[in-house]
């Protein structure tokens, strides 16, 4: 009630403390009733209540109390009594959690009817029909979520009844019908060793406390892994006066939003059931109308919108939103009931919305004068950025529609197609890209909807569950396809036309709502419009860099074109792998003397300075941080298995040879590969992560980073002489002792000099090293003596702070231990704050301390992770640096950071 909300303030002054406390629903309706706005009247008990109710496994001491002394007070407030025969209250308890979880979470609704007060309701609505439709709701409701009786034995019996009164929709039954319904479903309970309970008290208190455990179902728990939300948040319970949208055709109920949640366009968007509940939009059972003509779209354009049908709830409505939208200024997705024409607010929350609708929303509103563009960077997530950056249909690409339904959720997807989601995520594992195709969806289905590439229902309208999950998911979908006639149990589906089988591949675009019959090519996206803008504004706010690790010219252009200011890292073993390139490279490595390497590296000069010559261009005016050899030889060598399969088979052929010529020449084929393999018994070690590579290649055989030096300084000389300004780095990786560093540095300086003087030019460069062994991290003051510069290796470090295998952890047990919480997250996507985070702080003080003008950067996988930007920024790097298609994530986290 708006009198006792005034105490609301002194234990939860901010909105998110209430949304803390209150859980999103319950908040959003104290702050709709504080407002003045038509909002039933009830109460809610706190998440931290629940959290309670976990430890004590019990209703705590004195809630029992609290929630009699409430519903007391509510009696009195609306003149109702509980259990009346004359004029019940009825009430619905629903969860809310502090952050949304659409559909995880149980609700009953016609709490308080029993035998008695059934006949109360119809007396008062003077509406038998209605009441006992209530009432046969409440009991197959309460069964369902508080007893846990499968949904589909009052399905079964409802259907017996209506083909016994030859009824062909619910609607149909009359009260001697539903009267039977009931006592059928008493009958279930019975089965299951249950009465229903008449004392309304009794009903409540076993709601809430279905309510509490419903946090803890499955589909809510894998919910709260999938979207990272702490399980130790609890839900509120609200427990709110029942409105009816089911009186008549004077009632109904809906869903809108403020802005479309799709496009974020600048209007009221949503959908309306006259003559219903609430769940019979959710359940997507009857085809929703359309609130305003704007909204035809996607719904059935023959029905009369609610703007028609009542014209002054509608603009009664469209106010509430405008009032709602300036007061939590952003998007709101707001549940509304009309009961006899009046209009009642359930619920309202931060809409869920696509990408480009949050994009587009953040932008408008900062235009509109309604948000900072602060505000406007914060409301755009890095997913929603990263969803941006999905490939789109081609346009150019020839393809056939196999069918049409809403689009729900944008964006383009292929896959095989699969019906059943525990299959869509045992494919999924295995690397296959898959599409879960389902009449509709259910919160059971989350799983399977993580795990596809995109989804496709044949039911269900723009607020299914499968389209606001979806959405929320940034993942394409195609709900509403009524056009699919889809067989669960044999695995097909037929659409004009065309039969596809289980693991058949198709198309489908959530953009324009169409399907397609096979593959379709995609094309990456670009930058454009209201990200841009966004991404802009970012640039200005943050003070982190961001650079890209590109090792091909087409990837420094991408990142250039994503906006990366800078080349962080340059692999330049890649660029060896190359089909001209490995048999030098190979030749380089056989080599027996200096001599025979040198040859050989002279032929792979003149490759590397024409990769670098294309990377300076595009980078023109931007820093180039080139690396030196890292990985170990072996790499470049085929493996042992392969040779000495490759010599068998030889020998094998051996055996047929028909000719002294032919035998001669494979003879020498297997004196070739024996060579190779005897390399490769002489390379080969145990543990090569830890091994012969990164700067050790470089002391041992120091004529391979000469050849690098060479080949970076003639590049920068010719590009520099085509008038570009050039800034390159030379960069040497896995330094553990200050000792390594010095000695390539005074030898690869001389390098250097030397082909300046050979060319007259001199070359403005940058010489530096990578920090990726925790005692370089622990000595970064003598290694910052001798480099100007330092990169964060985060990946080796990580592996060697950890001691876990960056290429075996994942699948052995790191996996599992995300699952069983020993770890939060993978250290190798998100970096580890507390230890290979410490060492990055350090590895930046000390360094600073001997050479305050050091340059620091980081340029493991870490550079794209938002998580990871927020701890680096306040480390106090100058920049990250990752791969190109995460360049615009890393902007606008590394804004996020700074505000
Ligand atoms: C690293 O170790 O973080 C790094 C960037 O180098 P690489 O991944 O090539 O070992
Ligand atoms: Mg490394």
């Amino acid at each position: 009630l708006k009198e006792d909300l005034e105490k609301l303030n002194e234990v939860a002054p901010t909105m998110s403390d209430k949304k803390k406390l209150l859980g999103g629903k319950g908040a959003g309706l104290a702050e709709m009733t504080r407002i003045g706005l038509p909002v039933p009247p009830g109460y809610t008990i706190t998440t931290e209540t629940c959290m309670k109710y976990f430890e004590e496994k019990g209703f705590p001491q004195g809630l029992w109390d609290e929630v009699l002394e409430a519903t007391k007070k509510l009696e009195e407030h609306t003149g109702k009594k509980f259990g009346s025969d004359d004029n019940p209250l009825l009430v619905s308890v629903r969860s809310g959690a502090p952050i949304s979880m659409p559909g995880m979470m149980d609700t009953i609704l016609n709490l308080g009817l029993t035998e008695k007060s059934v006949e109360g309701l119809a007396k008062q609505t003077n509406n038998p029909r209605f009441a006992w439709d209530a009432y046969r709701r409440l009991i197959q409701m309460f069964g369902n979520v508080v007893l846990g009786i499968e949904h589909n034995e009052f399905e079964e019996e409802l259907e017996k009844i209506k083909e016994k009164y030859g009824a062909k929709q619910d609607v149909d039954l009359d009260v001697e019908a539903l009267k039977e319904l009931v006592e059928k479903y008493k009958e279930v309970y019975r089965r299951h060793g249950y009465e229903f309970p008449q004392d309304p008290y009794e009903q409540l208190r076993m709601a809430i406390k279905a309510v509490f455990d419903s946090w803890n179902n499955e589909r809510a728990i894998v919910y709260r892994k999938i979207n990272k939300i702490p399980d130790d948040m609890g839900t509120a319970v609200n427990v709110v006066m029942m409105v009816f949208g089911n009186m008549g055709d004077d009632s109904g109920t809906g869903v809108a939003f403020t802005r479309d949640p799709r496009t974020g366009e600048k209007h009221l968007y949503g959908e309306f059931l006259p003559n219903a509940q609430g769940e019979d939009v959710v359940a997507g059972i009857r085809t929703p109308h359309a609130i305003n003509e704007y909204s035809k779209q996607d719904a059935n354009r023959d029905l009369p919108t609610m703007e028609e049908s009542m014209p002054d709830v509608y603009e009664q409505l469209k106010n509430v939103a405008e009032l709602l939208e300036k007061h939590y200024k952003d998007m709101q997705d707001i549940e509304f009931t009309v009961e006899k024409g009046k209009l009642y607010l359930l619920q309202t929350r931060n809409g869920k919305r696509t990408a480009a609708a949050a994009v587009r929303i953040a932008v408008e509103m900062v235009d509109e004068g309604l948000i900072t563009k602060e505000e406007a960077i914060m409301r755009v997530t890095p997913e929603n950025v990263d969803t941006l950056l999905h490939p789109q249909i081609d346009p150019k690409a020839k393809k056939e529609v196999i069918a049409k339904g809403l689009a729900a959720s944008p964006g383009a997807a292929l896959g095989k197609v699969v019906f059943d989601p525990d299959k869509a995520v045992e494919l999924a594992e295995k690397g296959e890209k898959v599409l879960l195709v389902r009449p509709e969806t259910t919160p059971d289905d989350i799983h399977g909807m993580n795990a596809a590439q995109g989804i496709l229902t044949a039911r269900g309208g723009m607020t299914s569950h499968a389209a606001v999950v979806a959405r929320a998911m940034g993942k394409p979908a195609v709900v509403g396809c009524e056009e699919l006639s889809i067989n669960m149990k044999e695995g097909y589906f037929i659409a004009r036309g065309h039969r596809i089988n289980e693991g058949d591949i198709i198309t489908i675009d959530g953009t324009t709502g169409e399907v397609y019959l096979g593959e379709v090519p995609l094309i990456p996206p670009s930058i454009s419009g209201n990200l841009e803008k966004i991404l802009e504004w970012a640039d200005e706010i943050r003070v982190l860099g961001v650079r890209a690790n590109a090792d091909t010219p087409e990837q420094a252009t991408k990142a250039r074109e994503f906006g990366a200011e800078g080349i962080g890292l340059a692999r330049t073993e890649h660029m060896f792998f190359g089909e001209d390139r490995l048999p030098i490279m190979q030749e380089m490595i056989m080599a027996q003397s200096k001599e025979d390497r040198v040859k050989a590296l002279d032929k792979l000069l003149v490759m590397q300075r024409s990769d670098f010559v294309e990377f300076f261009r595009t980078m023109e005016g931007y820093p180039v941080i080139i690396r030196l050899l890292d990985p170990p030889l072996h790499e470049f060598l085929p493996s042992r298995e392969e040779l000495t399969e490759e010599i068998n088979e030889l020998k094998m052929k051996l055996k047929e040879v028909t000719s002294l010529r032919e035998m001669d020449l494979l003879l020498s084929q297997i004196n070739e590969k024996k060579r190779i393999l005897s390399v490769v018994n002489e390379l080969h070690e145990f543990n090569p992560m830890l091994g012969f590579r990164g700067c050790r290649l470089g002391i041992i055989y120091p004529e391979i980073y000469e050849m690098q030096v060479r080949a970076i300084i003639q590049a920068a000389i010719q590009v520099k002489n085509e008038g570009k300004e050039i800034y390159p780095e030379i960069m040497i990786p896995l330094i553990g002792h200050v000792n390594e560093l010095k000695l390539l540095k005074e030898d690869l300086e001389k390098v250097a000099k030397e082909e300046m003087e050979k060319s007259g030019e001199e070359i403005k460069y940058m010489f530096g090293t990578m920090i990726e062994i925790p005692r370089a991290a622990l000595t970064a003051d003598e290694i910052a003596k001798y480099a100007e510069f330092f990169s964060f290796g985060t990946n080796d470090l990580t592996q060697m702070t950890f001691g876990y295998s960056r290429d075996d952890a994942q699948a052995k047990f790191l996996k599992k231990y995300v699952e069983m919480g020993i770890l939060k997250d993978d250290p190798f996507k998100s970096l580890d704050w507390d230890g290979v985070g410490q060492l990055v702080r350090m590895g930046v003080e000390k360094g600073r301390k001997t050479n305050p003008n050091l340059e620091a950067g980081i340029c493991g996988e870490h550079g794209g992770d938002p998580k990871s930007i927020e701890f680096f920024h306040m480390a106090g790097l100058n920049y990250v640096s990752c791969s190109p298609y995460r360049v615009p994530i890393a902007r606008l986290a590394a804004a996020q950071a700074q505000i």
